[in-house]
């Protein structure tokens, strides 16, 4: 480490030419000796001193080769870790020889796997709902986004409970937490595999119905109003709590644009009494209550 920072002022920004210039000035020494020795003694033979020169440049070419190409798998290393640090991802980097540059590379690869998987651990926990394990806002987007634009056709619901206020305050935030976390769990498991539920936030809840038409999403929404009633998550001043939603169409738009026709939707549900479904563009049809 003393040499290697030592003899850094030559070419401070070049390891390759550090180590090239050294090599220069190795393989030169023969040569330098050999004049030396003939100009001090006056018997330097051209002939000789030429085949010798031949020699040293012939060999100073092939090391100047072979450092080169054994630096090769360092760059590579380097440039591996510069993309981890910016956060890109790397594939994975050949096996070494069992020595140092082996090491070095197997280091890399570990180093990459570990930062892979942390990233994606992290990502996912970005994406998640804390309290419910559903996705969050954040991952609906993404999850949606990600759809986009082979997704043409859908139904987007937005799912508000029904005075929720009233339950956190008779029976406390606690209790309120674990009919949110019942309630996702329920929701969820009406679902089709492919569906997407999150917790919009607070009390309210989105779910994407991938493929459905309105009045399919409304139907399955029914069915789950249907169940809150008949097997209520908790009993309110004697009413099973419910709640009430607003279904918009979605397929081709921004999602913003689905997002905010079924939340026009949802208040107009609350609007009407509160434990109904309401989709947008009905032309005129009643809302269709859940129980
Ligand atoms: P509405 O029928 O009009 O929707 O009435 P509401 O009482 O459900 O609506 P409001 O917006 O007045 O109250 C929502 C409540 O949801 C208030 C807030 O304390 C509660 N809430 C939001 N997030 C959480 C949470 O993470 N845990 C609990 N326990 N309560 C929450
Ligand atoms: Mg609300
Ligand atoms: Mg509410």
């Amino acid at each position: 480490m003393r040499f290697y920072l030592a003899s850094s002022f030559l070419f401070p920004r070049s390891f390759r030419m550090r180590l090239f210039a050294l090599c220069f000035v190795a393989t030169h020494i023969p040569l330098l000796a050999y004049a030396g020795w003939g100009a001090a003694s006056g018997r330097l033979a051209l002939p000789e001193f030429l085949l010798l020169l031949l020699a040293t440049v012939v060999g100073m070419g092939i090391a100047l080769y072979g450092i080169g190409a054994m630096l090769a798998p360092i760059h590579v290393a380097q440039g591996a870790l510069a993309t981890l640090e910016e956060g890109g991802t790397v594939a994975p980097l050949p096996d070494g020889s069992d020595d140092v540059i082996g090491s070095l590379l197997g280091s890399v690869n570990r180093a990459a796997s570990a930062a892979e998987s942390r990233m994606r651990t992290l990502d996912l926990a970005a994406k998640e709902d804390l309290l419910t394990g559903v996705r969050n806002r954040r991952g609906f987007i993404a999850d949606v986004e990600d759809l986009l634009p082979a997704e043409q056709r859908g139904a987007i619901a937005l799912l508000d409970l029904d005075r929720f206020k009233a339950v956190n305050d008779r029976f406390g935030h606690d209790e309120g937490d674990r009919v949110l976390r019942d309630f996702a769990a329920r929701l969820s498991s009406e679902l089709r595999r492919g569906d997407l539920v999150a917790r919009w936030g607070g009390e309210e809840f989105a779910v994407l119905f991938r493929g459905a038409t309105e009045e399919e999403a409304a139907r399955v929404l029914a069915r789950v109003g249907r169940r809150l009633i008949a097997s209520p998550l908790i009993v309110c001043d004697g009413q099973a709590l419910t709640f009430s939603a607003g279904i918009c169409r979605f397929g081709g738009e921004a999602l913003d644009d689905s997002i905010a026709c079924a939340d026009k939707a949802l208040y107009e549900a609350k609007e009407t009494g509160r434990n109904r479904i309401v989709r947008a563009n009905q032309g005129g049809q009643p809302a269709l209550p859940l129980g």
